[in-house]
């Protein structure tokens, strides 16, 4: 089974999210996605926005960004995860998209406002319409965290048996909506990777042995 999420088949992009048992080539290859034009970062656990053109050099991965725009038409830009959550912006408007990698550090960087305030500055998109989509992480049903992250993250720590869990989805939608997006707009696979484990990838639980998801969003 490929992740999907709900709200994306409709647009006018190709978009996926392997699972562990398709390999990248083939995964890309069932997209039509071809590989010299596939935008890949470093992904540093930061919060740099990177604007991908068509002068952007893709044979090697994008120096330390964690996050990246274009309204470049068959570029894909590309996210690794296993945990860290993955997220797709589409603007309709202005036929602009993007993708970011956000692990707890990225988050706590606010990356997902950062991409929308990039698509702003550089595309003229009006947050109320983008269209942002979830793909599979580490839920707060498996996120346990120490209470460090209660400073870090407030509103989104749930205390349960006197351990602490990490909802960070939750507060990546709930950074999105302050910085403009409509609630509506935000779409989730819904998947978390350790209850999934076996079809996605877990850092959490597989540690250095986990492979790694790779998601995918290009304009049709
Ligand atoms: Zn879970």
């Amino acid at each position: 089974m490929k992740a999907a999420i709900p709200g994306f088949d409709s647009l006018p992009v190709v978009c996926g999210i392997s699972d562990r048992h398709i390999g990248h080539d083939d995964f890309l290859k069932s997209l039509g996605v071809i590989k010299a034009r596939l935008a890949r970062m470093q992904q540093v656990h930061a919060a740099k926005v990177v604007k991908v053109g068509a002068r952007t050099d893709l044979s090697r991965e994008i120096a330390e960004a964690d996050a990246a725009i274009t309204d470049v038409r068959g570029i894909a830009l590309s996210v690794r995860t296993a945990d860290c959550l993955p997220v797709l912006f589409y603007d309709p408007e202005n036929e602009a998209i993007g993708a970011a990698h956000a692990g707890w550090r990225g988050t706590r960087e606010r990356i997902c406002p950062g991409v929308v305030g990039m698509m702003v500055s550089a595309f003229g998109t009006d947050p109320s319409k983008l269209v942002v989509g979830f793909g599979p992480a580490l839920r707060q049903c498996c996120y346990e965290v120490n209470s460090e992250f209660l400073v870090h993250f407030p509103g989104s720590v749930v205390k349960m048996a006197h351990k602490h869990y990490f909802d960070m989805v939750g507060e990546n939608a709930g950074q999105l909506i302050s910085a403009g997006v409509s609630s509506k707009n935000i779409y989730d696979c819904g998947i978390c990777t350790s209850c999934m484990n076996g079809d996605f990838f877990s850092y959490r639980r597989e540690k250095d042995a986990a492979g790694r998801m790779l998601t995918v969003i290009m304009l049709k």
